[in-house]
């Protein structure tokens, strides 16, 4: 038998007949001690309520529900969702078929705690689409691509720091758990894997700001990373009206911190400067 064939048959076996679906990002987890280390960082419990994005074949679907007395799951691919439903009972899986980009995560809240090995292809406009119903989570686990975690939870200074960085730490606290490598998925993805936990940020602890000036603002400075901000921000405001705010205008964005950008944000005023 031709290499090709016989692997191919190995991955049919490991799918339980289902055919991964790269432009939906399929990587399924198959490996055990991954399964169990991402559960019990989730440390679901009996009353959680627990909304899994991508639950694909299943493979945390099963352990958390073992856990939990109900789980919604919100799947794009309607195959999948026929094979969860026909295993386990519509009491127990709330199956919500549809694009999670598009998804109320609102209406399952207060209290929500989110989870999900997410598809990599579409994980930065998911993470900003949660975001915006921070107030009615309670907290996130994810598995990202490695890079993108390590662009979340990064500092000033570094070379990873950018828009989501600030814009998800304005957001949430962020703590990077551990990294899997390609090997404990199937089929195993091009790049390194990375669990992150989010836990959003109070009102009373964040620092309030127009959040929509913040990103026009940050994206704005990051546009060029290596160019200075009296460039970057020049649209916005004044050289004057940076040193006012003792953010030296020959400073690029990589070297704002969060607050900087929140002061920006609550300096600007319309008509300040077009
Ligand atoms: N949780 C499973 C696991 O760990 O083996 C599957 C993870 S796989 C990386 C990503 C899952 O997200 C797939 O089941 C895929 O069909 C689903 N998915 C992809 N795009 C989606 C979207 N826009 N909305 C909801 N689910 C999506």
């Amino acid at each position: 038998m031709k290499p090709g064939k016989s692997s191919a048959r190995a991955s049919f076996s490991q799918t339980g007949g289902h055919i991964p679906r790269k432009r939906f990002g399929q990587n399924f987890l198959v490996d055990r001690g991954v399964i169990h280390a991402i559960v019990a960082a989730i440390d679901p419990r009996p009353d959680d309520t627990l909304a899994e994005i991508g639950p694909g074949l299943g493979a945390l679907t099963e352990p958390l529900l073992e856990r939990l007395g109900r789980l919604h799951v919100v799947e794009i691919d309607r195959d999948l969702i026929t094979r969860l439903r026909r295993r386990f009972s519509p009491e127990a899986l709330i199956a919500h078929t549809g694009d999670a980009l598009a998804f109320d995560f609102g209406q399952l809240g207060p209290n929500l705690r989110v989870a999900g090995n997410l598809p990599y292809n579409i994980s930065t406009p998911l993470l900003f689409h949660l975001s915006a119903f921070a107030d009615r989570i309670r907290d996130m686990h994810c598995m990202l691509q490695k890079e993108v975690v390590e662009r979340m939870v990064a500092l000033p200074g570094s070379p990873a720091y950018g828009r989501l960085s600030v814009m998800l730490q304005y957001r949430f606290h962020l703590e990077k758990l551990f990294d899997v490598p390609p090997e404990c998925f199937h089929p195993s993805p091009r790049v390194r894997s990375a669990v992150v936990r989010l836990l959003p940020r109070s009102s009373a602890e964040r620092a309030l700001c127009d959040v929509a000036l913040l990103e026009r603002i940050v994206a704005a400075a990051f546009s060029q990373r290596r160019k200075m901000l009296r460039n970057t921000l020049k649209a916005l405001f004044a050289e004057e009206e940076l040193a006012a705010l003792n953010i030296a205008p020959e400073k690029r964005a990589e070297d704002i911190p969060l607050a900087g950008f929140i002061a920006l944000a609550n300096f600007w005023r319309p008509g300040a400067k077009k």
